[in-house]
């Protein structure tokens, strides 16, 4: 690869050599690699002729290149679908323009869409969304309230319709067969073995989200359910004992979802930079996470520039918001006994948010020297956020590290929500995001 000096770059662009300093210091550049002599040395990305202008404009064009890919044109991409598919095609293509040669590993996921519903109580119309893979019904039954393990000891809801409101729906639940290593609630585990063993022949479940989300996500079960907005309670609880209709016409076909590993460099040892591509379904997921890929591709294209000891290996997940098992078979095809740190980036650029950097295992030395640099990409709080691909490896003792956004406040009303579009994102966000990354990757590598 051909490099260059800082006078030569300034020469070439046509501005002072402190001219192309400040802009490295103002991150308007990707972060240049220093010689032994402490000198900075240019590579191509850092070479365009027309001036630094094209270099800013060139980043963040990326970077919405990648956020108009998936979340306008593809938009929706629950795992297993056809649009999850064109994404994964999408960013397969630019990891090996990056020079990442990748694999993809495959897992069964069904492709499931719902097409109406109609919930009829006590012959009032009620709005409802179909929880994610229920079957297609047109059912009718008496409601019963049930909230809690107790409501359902020694109850036969056959030929009944099970009202699930309380606190036990927050949050909603976990498939049954979901690898539960590192996530569990056996209160919850519980209840949905009860609530399944009682036969209801359809679940109404309450979300106490503004917008609601599905309570149940669960492709082995066959229960037909929808869940409701938590306003309603009122009305269903009043109803109680009262017949209700259920209708819901959806399709489910055979498919597929699928991690991509991009991997570059012959090291022993490796460093593992992830995030999800997979969307909720019925949202767009700009900053969850079409944002979090945007990251990581950047960040993919700009470590070309740099050499590293370990080598790089690239996961995007197909399955975190439809608990897909992507991470746990990750896991068990490629052990982590060579991994040196990981890296995951989950719902960042949120323009009205605080950037959020949560450390799991790095030593307090790291963190310290990370936290300094952060300070020139911007401000970033340290908090907690367990809840994505990452938990699998922090667990295990691998120095972990997630980026997100902080606005769990958000959940319900943004992420997940028709409302998670492009226009919410600072791009300069994104970039910061993955600036700071390059950063720490070269801190682990040393
Ligand atoms: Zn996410």
């Amino acid at each position: 690869m051909k490099t260059y000096k800082t006078s030569q770059i300034a020469a070439l662009c046509g501005v002072h050599p402190n001219t192309v300093r400040l802009y490295e210091e103002l991150d308007y550049i990707p972060p240049v690699p220093r010689a032994e002599n402490g000198y900075r040395v240019y590579g191509e990305i850092h070479l365009v002729k027309e001036g630094f202008v094209m270099v800013i404009f060139n980043q963040d064009e990326y970077i919405e290149r990648c956020l108009k890919k998936l979340s306008v044109e593809i938009g929706q991409r629950p795992a297993g679908s056809r649009a999850n598919r064109t994404a994964a095609d999408f960013i397969a293509g630019e990891m090996e323009q990056a020079g990442y040669k990748v694999t993809v590993q495959e897992y069964p996921c069904p492709d499931w869409r719902a097409l109406s519903v109609e919930l009829t109580v006590a012959g009032k119309k009620v709005p409802a969304i179909v929880n994610t893979h229920s079957p297609s019904c047109d059912t009718e039954g008496v409601l019963v309230p049930v909230s809690s393990a107790e409501d359902l000891r020694d109850i036969d809801l056959t030929g009944k319709i099970a009202l699930v409101h309380g606190d036990i729906t927050r949050g909603g639940f976990m498939p049954r067969n979901f690898d539960r290593r590192y996530y569990f609630d056996e209160i919850k585990d519980r209840f949905i073995e009860l609530l399944v063993r009682s036969r209801p022949v359809a679940i109404i479940a309450v979300s106490h989200y503004d917008i609601p989300l599905p309570v149940l996500q669960d492709s082995e079960l066959d229960i037909p359910s929808v869940s409701v907005h938590r306003d309603e309670v009122p009305l269903l609880l009043g109803n109680s004992g009262s017949a209700a209709r259920l209708k819901i016409v959806a399709e489910s076909r055979e498919s597929t979802g699928s991690n991509l590993i991009g991997r570059r460099g012959n090291g022993e040892k490796k460093i593992l930079l992830c995030a999800h591509y997979d969307s909720f379904p019925g949202t767009p997921g700009a900053m969850d996470n079409a944002a979090g890929i945007a990251a990581l591709l950047l960040l993919a294209r700009n470590l070309r520039e740099v050499e590293t000891k370990a080598a790089i290996e690239l996961v995007a997940y197909g399955g975190e918001d439809s608990w897909f098992p992507g991470d746990a078979l990750y896991i068990q095809e490629y052990p982590p006994d060579d991994l040196i740190a990981a890296i995951n980036i989950d719902g960042i650029g949120f323009k009205d948010a605080n950037r959020m950097a949560a450390f799991f295992g790095c030593p307090d030395e790291l963190v310290s020297r990370i936290t300094e640099t952060a300070k020139r990409f911007g401000n970033f709080i340290e908090g907690p956020f367990y809840e994505s691909d990452h938990g699998f490896f922090w667990p295990l003792g691998i120095p972990t590290l997630a980026f997100t956004s902080m606005c769990m406040e958000l959940l319900g009303k943004v992420t997940h929500t028709v409302n998670d579009t492009m226009d919410l994102l600072d791009i300069s966000k994104i970039g910061h995001t993955a600036g700071l990354a390059l950063e720490i990757v070269k801190m682990f590598d040393e």
